[in-house]
């Protein structure tokens, strides 16, 4: 694994959003003790080493959800802690298909020679252990809560750091909202657990594909977009292949809310 230039943004004191690959994000939380990782990226450069220059306590590594752009970086780890809803996803992620797929889009852009794909195909994976709802976690000067934000996928979970009141949403809460999937739950649940969420107290949230802290008004913007969805509000894309993908777009003032979802997911 080569050296690389990470895009790493301070986006509160002590609160890191960097950036591995093509919008890919992942979050460190350094606090006075420990320290978390949340989420590990593809792992398509030295990750760990970035950390650890960044850092001098204990770290723990947390998953959002089971995503290949969530998690495919966890070989650099030792153990990392996932929400058992998302093992499959997790597995089928770091499956050696999905790597390979991976490794040949990142050959294919120049990144990785065929060296380096071959080595990233082959990586063993870490020890998985199961993360639950309502864990908290103390970092010292920061206290972390685990929170359930499944929708995006079944075990998507959410991070709330409670002296800073910031929320890290992975990609259960954000502005291209992947509703789409195989894996992603009903709108209504999507309703549900976003609005249980807009409950707890917190003033900004992190979403995992931006370097942006939003104010947690903006989760009502969201909320509104999946509240009023209807097939008449939206507009087919046909981009995407095997599935027939609707698309709810509004304007608001922090950019404009995407939901991408199929029509079985409205019931
Ligand atoms: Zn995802």
């Amino acid at each position: 694994m080569f050296e690389h230039g990470f895009n790493i943004r301070e986006l509160y004191p002590s609160i890191y959003q960097i950036e591995e690959y093509r919008k890919v994000n992942c979050t460190l939380i350094k606090g006075t003790e420990k320290a978390i990782l949340w989420d590990m990226g593809y792992g398509v450069y030295n990750l760990k080493k970035q950390i650890e220059k960044m850092i001098d306590t204990p770290l723990i590594v947390i998953a959002s959800h089971g995503h290949p752009d969530h998690t495919l970086g966890c070989f650099q780890f030792d153990t990392i802690y996932l929400s058992l809803d998302d093992k499959e996803i997790f597995k089928e992620s770091n499956s050696a298909k999905t790597r390979k797929r991976i490794a040949g889009q990142i050959e294919r852009r120049g990144v990785f020679t065929e060296e380096d794909s071959k080595k990233y195909i082959k990586q063993k994976l870490p020890e998985i252990k199961e993360i639950t709802i309502g864990t908290q976690i103390n970092l010292g000067n920061i206290h972390a809560e685990v929170i359930d934000l499944k929708g995006h996928t079944k075990g998507s979970i959410g991070l709330l750091l409670k002296e800073p009141k910031i929320l890290l949403t992975g990609d259960a809460i954000c502005n291209d909202l992947w509703l789409f999937l195989p894996e992603s739950e009903s709108i209504k649940t999507n309703i549900k657990s976003i609005e249980n969420t807009f409950k707890l107290p917190f003033d900004y949230f992190i979403a995992a594909h931006k370097q942006e802290l939003y104010p947690k008004a903006h989760i009502q913007d969201i909320l509104d977009n999946l509240k009023n969805l209807s097939l008449e509000n939206s507009r087919e894309l046909r981009v995407l292949k095997n599935y027939d993908v609707y698309e709810s777009r509004v304007s608001t003032p922090y950019g404009d809310s995407s939901i991408l979802y199929v029509e079985d997911k409205l019931d």
